[in-house]
């Protein structure tokens, strides 16, 4: 299975799938020609999250600065519990500090407003997260216009949405910089490109149509009106998934030898066990696209490691220095 894998700094790949049969390999348990690359989001997060560190180390070293990233969590969601655990830990593993801010399910919108208001107050902070979904009585895009769009980590504030339209420099969903990472590592030029994106969310399916247009991708954004998702989905070089449907797409919607970005996340119970797919039917869409993420495994460690680097970058520019090169 290793061997499958695609990490930080892997070569550039144009074959297709029917050239390599020609040259199957001998490699246990892989078949070149027949499986795919499996894109390595958890090497790739790792090794990102090693140059954050180190990033933040000569920041504290050479100007005394550590950066802050608070994570906000309203009710007890368990698996919004354990995204905030995950995000506290990693933070803190990059040299980081962390403030955690627990609300109660029954909390109103103004306490959390006023609690994020103290909160952008805090010259000790440059990340604000506020975790998604909030319990029903609370409006969230009030809550997200609340955060200051300097420590908008989540890069979802309008005027950063807004900026990132614009071409100007903004804190971006962590998503979408995610996805464009792990293309990357496929084609490290993204330029005409046949892309598609199936979903149109705010948080994912738009800055990520945005981004892939400024790496000038030729893109197709589809959603739940689109009418034959399969035949536009077959066209694209390079097919992102943000659906939250769990397999939707199927093999015969991947054009032979096209990368393909799982998003979803979706629970879902087989004999009797609960468990995480994607939004793509892994198995028989590793038989004819080149690269696939995995789920999980894929998007989702590497989106984690993208909050840390727009943290880092925060903390930059609330302090007036050039931005990280990462
Ligand atoms: P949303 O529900 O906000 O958006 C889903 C999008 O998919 C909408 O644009 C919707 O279309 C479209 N859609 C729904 N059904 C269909 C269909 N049958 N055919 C075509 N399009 C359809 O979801 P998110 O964008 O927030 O998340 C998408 C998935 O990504 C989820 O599984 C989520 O859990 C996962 N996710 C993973 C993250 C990670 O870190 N790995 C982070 C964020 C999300 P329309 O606009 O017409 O309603």
């Amino acid at each position: 299975m290793a061997d499958r894998h695609l990490s930080v700094g892997a070569a550039p790949r144009s074959r297709s799938p029917l050239s390599d049969v020609a040259s199957l390999g001998n490699s246990p348990g892989v078949v070149r020609g027949v499986a795919a690359d499996v894109i390595d989001g958890r090497v790739m997060a790792a090794a990102l999250r090693a140059r954050v560190a180190d990033e933040v180390r000569c920041l504290t070293a050479s100007h005394g600065i550590v950066p802050g990233l608070a994570v906000v969590l309203v009710g007890n969601a368990p698996a919004s519990e354990i995204y905030t655990a995950t995000k506290k830990k990693m933070s803190v593993q990059v040299g980081m500090r962390s403030f955690a801010e627990h609300l109660p399910p029954s909390a109103s919108e103004g306490e959390l407003i006023k609690l994020i208001e103290r909160i952008n107050r805090n010259r000790e902070v440059h990340g604000i997260l506020v975790q998604l979904p909030l319990p029903a009585h609370i409006d969230p895009r009030k809550v997200i216009t609340a955060i200051d769009p300097a420590k908008d980590v989540d890069g979802f504030h309008p005027l950063n949405a807004g900026r990132l339209v614009s071409g100007q420099a903004a804190l971006i969903p962590c998503t979408p910089l995610a996805c464009i990472r792990l293309a990357k590592s496929v084609h490290p030029s993204l330029a005409g490109l046949e892309a598609m994106v199936i979903g149109r969310s705010t948080i994912v399916g738009k800055p990520l149509a945005q981004l892939l247009l400024s790496e000038n991708a030729t893109l197709t954004v589809a959603h739940s009106r689109s009418s034959d998702l399969p035949t536009l989905a077959r066209r694209a070089d390079l097919l992102i998934a943000a659906v939250g449907r769990p397999e939707m797409v199927r093999k015969d919607w991947i054009k032979p030898g096209a990368t393909v970005i799982d998003v979803g996340i979706n629970r879902v119970t087989r004999e009797g066990e609960s468990q995480i797919v994607g939004d793509v039917a892994f198995e028989e869409a590793s038989g004819v696209a080149a690269a696939i993420t995995p789920v999980p495994g894929g998007v989702g460690p590497m989106t984690i490691a993208c909050l840390l680097v727009n943290t880092l970058r925060a903390a930059c520019a609330l302090s007036a220095l050039p931005p990280p090169k990462l």
